[in-house]
């Protein structure tokens, strides 16, 4: 909450998305962003990057245990819905009723740069409505979609 202190930008911040779109039935977040590129994040990409405290906390425990990441005990967790936080940010509900995870847009914009796993291009899936991502199917996260 004090990430408020940000110097105007005088040009094209590659951080600022020009579009959101949660598409809650394929799971997924759209983001176009102002340079022109186009990010597609799976819900549970998203889930497994929360930047919440309980969820640092949660990962860096798992890290240090080497236990998995996933703990799937039983159904996963989907998105529910979602909302700008301002102008820097959008904060995701969960259906485990998960909501402090406001994901700052730089968050997003660096996971995609990284080519996390979960995030795509959007031009691999944007004729498959419905169809899990291209990319990323190699981890068996019990994520796709319903019919
Ligand atoms: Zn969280």
């Amino acid at each position: 909450m004090a990430d408020v202190a940000r110097p105007a930008t005088a040009g094209p911040d590659p951080a600022r998305p020009v579009s959101l779109d949660l598409d809650l039935r394929s799971q997924v977040l759209r983001v176009v962003w102002a340079d022109g590129a186009a990010a597609v994040y799976a819900g549970w990409a998203l889930r497994r990057n929360c930047p919440c405290a309980g969820c640092r906390t949660a990962r860096e425990q798992h890290a240090r245990t080497l236990l998995p990441v996933l703990r799937s005990g039983g159904g996963e967790v989907r998105m529910t819905g979602g909302r700008p936080v301002g102008r820097y940010a959008v904060q995701v509900h969960w259906s485990d009723g998960h909501d402090t995870g406001i994901f700052d847009f730089r968050l997003l914009r660096s996971l995609y740069d990284a080519r996390v796993e979960g995030t795509a291009p959007a031009e691999s899936t944007a004729t498959a409505e419905g169809a899990g991502p291209a990319r990323g199917g190699t981890r068996p996260a019990g994520t796709t979609p319903g019919a």
